[in-house]
C-alpha cells in the first residue's frame, strides 16, 4: 500500500513544475488516490453530503484520512465545514453542541459519533481574533498556551492550526479529491512526523503535542523529522502545565492503544515519561531494584502483554496498565513502610495510598479505576494462600482474572513464586477433584492457617501439609 502510495505522491507533485512543487494545496483527483466512499463510515458521508446540500463546504480530515492512506484502520472520522457549529447543529437533530475549549457538534448514529468543528485560525501570540463575530473567542496562558481556541478561520488556517502534515489532508466530498495544504502525502511517503510551523511555538501552544508526536512515530512506525524532535527535551516540563485529567487521556492512548512498548521507549527516550509517572520514572532512574523485582523488566513486560492482548482483539482495562506502572513503587514504598514497623498489609494499604496520592499531582486516575488498583495489588499478597476455601474464594473476586494476569508479568519479569502462575492456571482448568488435589499439593500452610478456618468443621480426608513458603517470605514480596 504504502508503495503504490509513494507513487501516488509522486504523481500528485508531478502535476506540478519544479517551479511550483511547493505550492499549497495539492489537489489530488479522485481518479489519482485510493480512498473512496466504500473506505469511510456511511454515517460520515451522510453527514458530509447533508451539509453540502446545504451549501457549506465539507470535508473529512486527520486520522481518518491518514490512517486510510498508510492502510491502517481510522478509529473515527472527523469532519470539517465552514458552518458555524449552530449552524450544523441545527441541520442534525442527533447532535448537540459540545465543547468549550474546542466548540463542535456531535452527530450521534447509535454508538458511533461523527465529530463536526468548524474551520479554525490560530490567534497568533500578540494579535487576537480579527473578528466582529461574536462567537469567535480565543485566549492564552502566561506560557503562551493556547487555552481557548474558537477563532473561525478558513480551511488554509485551520489546516495550519493542525499538528503534522499528515494530520492535515481533507477529503472534499463535493468532488471527491485530497487537498494537501502542508506537504502531509510527501511526509507519510518519507514516513515522517513533522510539525506544521515552527516547533518551540507549537509545542508552546500546546505541550501535548509533543506527546501525540511520540504517538503517531510509534503507531505508524514512522521517524520524528529533526526539527519536529529538537525541541522536545527541553521543553518536555510545559506538560507540568496541563491538566493531569487530559494527561491521563493521553497516557491510555500513548501507552494502551497497541504500540505500547514502543511508545514507552520513546517517551524515556525524549524524557516525557517523568511528567506523566515522576515517581515510576525516579525509580527507573535510580535503578532501584530487589531479587523479586526488576522495575524496568517489568513494565516492558506489562507493556508487552497489553501489546499481544489488544493485537488479539481483547480488551485492556485502564486501570491494569496503571496498577503495573505503579506497582514497582508500590513495592518500593511498602518496603519503606514495614522498615518502619508497620506490618504487611497496612503497610502495603498505606504505600498505596501514597504512590496514588502523588500519581495524581501528574496525572488523574479517577476512581472507578484506583479503586481496583488497590485490588491487584492486594491479591498479589492473597494468590499466595490457596488452603481450605480460599482459592475458591479467591477465584470468584472480581479482580481475580486481573490480579492473575499480574502475576503472569511479574513471574515472566523474573520473580520467581515457586510456580504460583502455573499453579492458578491449573486450578482455573481443573476437575472439582483435582482442585481439592491441587490445593493438597499447594502445601500452604500459613501461621493464619488458625484463621476462620479453625472455626468451620474439619473438611473430610484432605489434610492440609505444611507450607514450603513461609509467610515472612510471601510479605516480603
Ligand atoms: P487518532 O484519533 O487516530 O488518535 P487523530 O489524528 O484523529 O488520531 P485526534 O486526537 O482524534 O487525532 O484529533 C483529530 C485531528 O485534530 C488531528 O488529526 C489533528 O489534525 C487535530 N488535532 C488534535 N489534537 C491537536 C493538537 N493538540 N494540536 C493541533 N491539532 C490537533
Ligand atoms: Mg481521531
Amino acid at each position: 500500500m504504502l508503495t503504490s502510495f509513494k507513487s501516488l505522491v509522486r504523481k500528485a507533485t508531478d502535476l506540478f513544475t519544479p517551479k511550483n512543487a511547493q505550492e499549497y494545496p495539492l489537489i489530488i483527483a479522485r481518479s489519482d488516490h485510493t480512498l473512496s466512499r466504500k473506505n469511510l463510515s456511511p454515517n460520515a458521508v451522510k453527514v458530509l453530503y447533508r451539509l453540502n446540500k446545504a451549501g457549506f463546504d465539507a470535508f473529512l480530515v486527520g486520522g481518518c484520512i491518514r490512517d486510510h492512506l498508510i492502510d491502517l484502520t481510522p478509529k473515527d472520522f472527523d469532519v470539517v465545514t465552514n458552518a458555524t457549529p449552530e449552524e450544523v447543529h441545527a441541520l442534525f437533530s442527533n447532535s448537540r453542541l459540545i465543547g468549550r475549549r474546542f466548540r463542535l457538534v456531535h452527530v450521534t448514529f447509535g454508538r458511533e459519533i461523527i465529530e463536526v468543528s468548524t474551520f479554525r485560525a490560530t490567534a497568533s501570540q500578540d494579535q487576537k481574533a480579527n473578528t466582529n463575530d461574536k462567537q469567535n473567542d480565543s485566549a492564552r496562558s502566561a506560557h503562551g498556551m493556547i487555552l481557548r481556541d474558537n477563532i473561525f478561520g478558513d480551511i488554509e488556517q485551520d489546516a495550519e492550526r493542525r499538528d503534522f502534515t499528515f494530520n492535515a489532508l481533507y477529503y472534499d466530498i463535493s468532488d471527491f479529491s485530497i487537498h494537501d495544504y502542508c506537504g502531509g502525502l510527501e511526509d507519510i511517503a518519507a514516513q515522517q512526523v513533522r510539525i506544521i510551523g515552527d516547533a518551540r511555538l507549537r509545542y508552546q501552544e500546546d505541550p501535548v503535542r509533543m506527546l501525540r508526536a511520540i504517538r503517531f512515530a510509534a503507531k505508524l512506525g514512522f521517524e520524528i523529522e529533526a526539527e519536529t524532535a529538537a525541541p522536545i527535551k527541553e521543553m518536555a516540563h510545559l506538560l507540568d502545565h496541563i491538566p493531569p485529567a487530559r494527561l491521563f487521556e493521553e497516557v491510555l492512548k500513548l501507552l494502551g492503544s497497541g504500540n505500547g512498548v514502543i511508545t514507552y521507549k520513546l517517551l524515556r527516550e525524549y524524557g516525557l515519561f517523568r511528567y506523566l509517572f515522576p515517581e515510576t520514572d525516579e525509580l527507573l532512574v535510580s535503578k532501584w531494584h530487589r531479587n523479586d523485582i526488576d522495575p524496568e523488566k517489568f513494565i516492558l513486560q506489562g507493556l508487552i502483554n497489553t501489546d499481544k492482548r489488544i493485537a488479539e482483539g481483547k480488551t485492556t482495562a485502564p486501570y491494569f496498565l496503571y496498577a503495573f506502572l505503579l506497582w514497582p513503587k508500590v513495592l518500593f514504598r511498602h518496603e519503606e513502610f514495614m522498615a518502619q514497623g508497620l506490618p504487611a498489609t497496612p503497610a502495603l494499604h498505606q504505600a498505596a495510598s501514597l504512590v496514588l496520592d502523588n500519581q495524581v499531582t501528574a496525572t488523574s486516575i479517577p476512581r472507578r479505576f484506583s479503586t481496583p488498583m488497590r485490588e491487584i495489588w492486594d491479591l498479589q499478597y492473597r494468590l499466595p494462600k490457596r488452603f481450605g476455601k480460599r482459592a475458591y474464594i479467591l477465584e470468584q473476586h472480581a479482580r481475580f482474572r486481573a490480579a492473575f494476569d499480574f502475576l503472569l508479568i511479574r513471574e515472566e519479569s523474573g520473580y520467581e513464586s515457586g510456580n504460583l502462575g502455573e499453579w492458578w492456571q491449573a486450578f482455573q482448568d481443573a476437575s472439582e477433584k483435582q482442585r481439592r488435589e491441587l490445593i493438597t499439593l499447594a502445601d500452604t500452610k500459613k501461621s493464619d492457617d488458625k484463621g476462620p478456618r479453625r472455626r468451620r468443621p474439619k473438611r473430610r480426608s484432605k489434610s492440609k501439609t505444611d507450607n514450603a513458603k513461609p509467610r515472612k517470605e510471601i510479605d516480603n514480596e
